[in-house]
């Protein structure tokens, strides 16, 4: 069995919430049990970003910021055909590249940081996408969420990206409690058995997306009823056609 590092002691470390109380991180058994359902359920999770490159993948994070996966998929199926590396996204240029990207949220900044940001990964980083979380947060528009989401999902690393999803997840369940992401993702790396690690973004994320949802967690449907320590949980059935592919 992998060796789990840096567990609690106990089952009650404490973290301070927005509201000021401590909450309760679950125990390491119940941890470790809520990722071996989730891998059981799902053992190869994939995001819904299309992409072939590090690059690839890059830029269509960025573009998903406050925007849908499925938007920035629809533009990318034709953007990427024109324009799949550094250097002909950099010749395409803003005005070249905004008539893609247009359908989607925020898409004049992010016509802008594209650019910018290929400009430095030609001038500082031979063209290539860094394997550094400093060095991608130092591009345009790449903030940590995106720099750990391309370090884990293109490059393999164990990071884990915190977005709402993941946040919300951490917060009901207890896996991960904290008052901002920044401290679900200090939690989730320092506790998380190595073993999930690889993974533990695209299950937390497609698990809060599909089943926890933010207004009406599927409670009735989730594989982790038994291990949540949510107390507001929705027991109304669930019709099939929301019912992911990986919970039956
Ligand atoms: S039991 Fe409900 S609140 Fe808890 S993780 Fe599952 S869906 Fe979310």
């Amino acid at each position: 069995m992998t060796k789990t590092h840096h567990e609690p002691r106990h089952t009650h470390a404490h973290v301070r919430t927005p509201l000021a109380v401590s909450v309760p991180l679950v125990n390491p058994a119940k941890r470790r049990a809520i990722f071996e359902r989730l891998r059981e359920r799902n053992p190869n999770p994939r995001g819904e970003l299309e992409y072939t490159t590090p690059f690839e993948l890059l830029v269509a994070t960025v573009l998903s910021a406050q925007a849908t996966d499925r938007s920035v998929n629809l533009a990318t199926a034709k953007l990427f055909p024109v324009a799949n590396t550094p250097a002909k996204m950099r010749a395409l240029g803003e005005a070249g590249l905004t008539p893609y990207i247009q359908t989607i949220g925020l898409y004049r900044v992010k016509a802008k940081n594209v650019i910018a940001l290929c400009e430095m990964l030609l001038d500082e980083h031979g063209g290539e996408v860094p394997r550094d979380r400093e060095a991608l947060m130092s591009l345009p528009g790449v903030g940590r969420k995106t720099a750990n989401v391309v370090l884990n999902v293109a490059f393999g690393a164990p990071t884990i990206a915190v977005d709402t999803h993941i946040f919300r997840v951490c917060n009901r369940t207890r896996l991960a409690p904290g008052a901002d992401p920044d401290k679900v993702e200090q939690k989730l790396e320092k506790f998380t058995p190595d073993e999930f690690k690889p993974n533990a973004h695209h299950w937390l994320i497609l698990h809060g997306r599909y089943i926890c949802q933010a207004r009406k967690p599927l409670c009735a449907i989730c594989p982790i009823v038994d291990l949540c320590e949510f107390r507001g949980k929705n027991f109304d059935p669930v019709p099939d056609r929301l019912r992911p592919p990986w919970t039956t």
